[in-house]
């Protein structure tokens, strides 16, 4: 059975990550969807609305699993039997940053092999971050994000 996580903060899950969710799922029998608990970081959405969100905005796609994790990603992965990491990637920045992060995962488990997707084009300029600033500013932002994000990020 091929199992992916897909890690991330999804701080909201955004229609990029949606995109590349279903354009995966096609690939592996299961993905774990695995939010990263990173107590440095501070996120508008808590855990449990990640969780939650998440479930929600992906429930039409298939063979999906909702978790999350405090530790390591490569680490999880193990446990669940998951032998690929997923990422997308939408520019240069990406690639340099994905890069070294794949480097720093193969170094601690060399079994697990990162899968990139490449961004459609429609999805390049999306980031949960660009998402948030967009709403503090007053914009529109429901081509970017799930209904159910709409609702919940007013
Ligand atoms: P992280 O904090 O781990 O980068 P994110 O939730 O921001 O978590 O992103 C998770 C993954 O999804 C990353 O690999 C990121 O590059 C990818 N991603 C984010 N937005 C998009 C998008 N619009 N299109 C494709 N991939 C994306």
């Amino acid at each position: 059975m091929k199992i992916a996580v897909f890690p991330g903060s999804f701080d909201p899950i955004t229609n990029g990550h949606i995109d590349i969710l279903k354009r995966a799922i096609k690939l592996f029998d299961k993905i774990i969807v695995l939010v990263a608990v990173n107590p440095e970081k501070k996120t508008t959405l808590s855990l449990e609305e990640r969780v939650e969100t998440i479930k929600e905005a992906t429930k039409d796609i298939p063979n999906l699993e909702i978790d999350f994790t405090s530790g390591l990603t490569v680490a999880y992965a193990k446990e669940h039997g998951a032998t690929y990491l997923i990422r997308g990637l939408r520019n240069e920045k990406d690639f340099e940053f994905e890069s070294e992060l794949m480097a720093a995962n193969k170094a601690i488990d060399s079994s697990i092999e990162t899968v990139f997707f490449i961004a459609d084009e429609q999805d390049i300029e999306i980031s949960s971050s660009r998402v948030k600033e967009l709403l503090k500013s007053g914009h529109d932002i429901s081509k970017l994000v799930p209904k159910n994000i709409l609702e919940k990020m007013k």
